[in-house]
């Protein structure tokens, strides 16, 4: 029996158990998902211990994502994100991947939203820098705002410099930024906690419109106020249970070489949420 597991403080609500213990129920895989939560200065340790004890695959969440990088060999992307939510433990030293990257990207082409044009990234925190990278990767121009400003015109310079110019262009603002840049823009993330269990939106309800695609990383509740904002202005929108899926799905797929039966893993996940 191979065991995975999710590596975080606190974890005891974590909703990835379930999504993955479905996806081995669906195709007959011989595993357990369970949760580890070492204490908060402990996450590389953690990493060597289970690589010890014969541990197949770890998602890694809060406050471990950074820590964990001394402990991998990171893929370049999750060395330029400069944070590791998923290890594979079936190299020497062990693999460090960030599937939130391809979350958000899957999340986007899975309701057939195309990756063009102008992205808005609202937050520079973990989830914004996963944002930011990979649809700077997909060739969009990133837009990154930030309640500490600073924070966004460093990420900025960090993606714009990881791209040839003329590729791809990125830039940094302050969150007062969007009520013009959100106007203008193809696609809009909200990587930052507003909306988490509060009735509060980080973008301006008047600048959103019809030929934007909203995603909110945000998943408790799971209609926030920015969803129900770009609802009602017709956009297209996209819950933060999409990306929690297909993060999952990629590590899954990274762990097993198999295609993740992503519809039950969904039901998994949308039942709990
Ligand atoms: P983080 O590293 O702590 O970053 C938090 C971000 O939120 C920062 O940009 C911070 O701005 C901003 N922020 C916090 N309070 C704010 C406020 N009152 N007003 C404006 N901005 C505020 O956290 P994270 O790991 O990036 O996570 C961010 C959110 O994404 C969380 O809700 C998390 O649950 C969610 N998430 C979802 C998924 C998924 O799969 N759906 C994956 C990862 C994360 P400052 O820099 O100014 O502090």
């Amino acid at each position: 029996m191979d065991v995975y597991g999710l590596l975080g403080n606190p974890v005891e609500h974590s909703l990835s158990p379930p999504m993955h213990e479905a996806a081995y129920a669906e195709l007959g895989i011989d595993a357990r998902y369970v949760t580890f939560e070492p204490d908060a200065d402990a996450g590389a340790r953690a990493v060597e211990s289970a690589a010890t004890l014969g541990i197949a695959g770890l998602n890694v969440t809060i406050p471990f994502k950074q820590q964990v990088l001394e402990a991998v060999d990171p893929t370049p992307l999750a060395e330029r994100i400069g944070a590791v939510n998923t290890v594979d433990f079936s190299t020497s030293p062990p693999t460090g991947y960030n599937t939130d990257a391809a979350g958000v990207v899957r999340s986007f082409t899975h309701h057939g939203v195309e990756l063009t044009g102008e992205a808005v990234v609202v937050g520079a925190g973990g989830a914004g820098r996963a944002v930011a990278f990979a649809l700077a990767d997909e060739g969009l121009t990133v837009h990154i705002a930030n309640r500490t400003e600073a924070k966004a015109h460093d990420l900025a310079a960090a993606v714009a410099a990881s791209h040839p110019a003329g590729e791809s262009g990125a830039q940094g603002h302050g969150l007062d930024a969007l009520s013009a840049l959100v106007p203008e823009a193809d696609l809009l993330v909200n990587a930052t906690s507003v909306g988490m269990e509060e009735d509060r939106s980080p973008v301006p309800a008047d600048a959103l419109h019809a030929d934007i695609a909203v995603l909110d990383a945000v998943y408790s509740p799971i209609e926030t106020r920015l969803l129900a904002d770009a609802a009602a202005a017709g956009a297209t929108t996209i819950d933060g249970a999409w990306m929690l899926l297909f993060q999952g799905v990629e590590a899954f797929e990274r762990w097993t070489g198999r295609d993740a039966p992503v519809d039950e893993m969904n039901e998994a996940l949308r039942t709990r949420v």
